[in-house]
């Protein structure tokens, strides 16, 4: 099974991601935590994409396509969610591209959505704990800009294939909310 799991800055999306990679024995790609483990690897990939990491700002979809299209070719026999790629039209489309060159389709793509007033306060309360240098108030607020202007357009474009699933509330309550659809 290929699952993509989609959804602004703090909808929770990382933490319902690792609990189906366990109930369903998905691989859980998460590019965020592949980019961090290429930065601290100081891999010419993690220089790239640093900075733009640092300001919030989305890594080149280059970058992330030639990275992800090796990660999907390695694991093309696996079951896989997909945390945080695509988050942008261009990638959807090279992931399309991807996914057809291997035979293969994403079964669901499910889409956290929050308010905005609990992400931001969801963010904050992480930042004080994570030590992640682009969880500072600035960098909170351009990346919530960011997913509006470059991520959100997603929605439109599997508009066709999307479960929307409502991501207030305990992270429990959200699960169950998946697993009644995937099953
Ligand atoms: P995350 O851990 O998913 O919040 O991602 C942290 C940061 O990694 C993002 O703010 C981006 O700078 C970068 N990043 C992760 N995934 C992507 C992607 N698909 N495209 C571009 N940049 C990404």
């Amino acid at each position: 099974m290929k699952l993509l799991i989609m959804g602004p800055p703090g909808a929770g999306k990382g933490t319902q991601a690792k609990i189906l990679s366990t109930k369903f024995n998905l691989i859980h790609l998460s590019t965020g935590d592949i980019l961090r483990s290429e930065i601290s690897k100081g891999s010419s990939t993690g220089i790239e994409a640093q900075s733009y990491m640092n300001a919030g700002n989305l890594v080149p979809d280059k970058v992330l396509l030639a990275m992800m299209k090796t990660t999907l070719e390695n694991f093309k026999d696996n079951g896989l969610i997909l945390d945080g790629f695509p988050r942008t039209i261009p990638q959807a489309e090279g992931l399309s591209a991807i996914f057809e060159s291997l035979n293969q389709k994403i079964d669901y793509v499910i889409n956290i959505y929050v308010n905005e007033d609990v992400l931001t306060n969801r963010l904050v309360e992480r930042a004080e704990k994570s030590g992640r240098a682009d969880d500072t108030k600035e960098v909170i607020a351009n990346r919530q800009k960011v997913y509006q202007e470059l991520t959100a357009p997603l929605i439109k474009f599997y508009n066709n294939e999307i479960i929307n699933i409502d991501g207030d509330g305990p992270i429990e309550k959200v699960t169950s909310r998946i697993f009644n659809i995937i099953k």
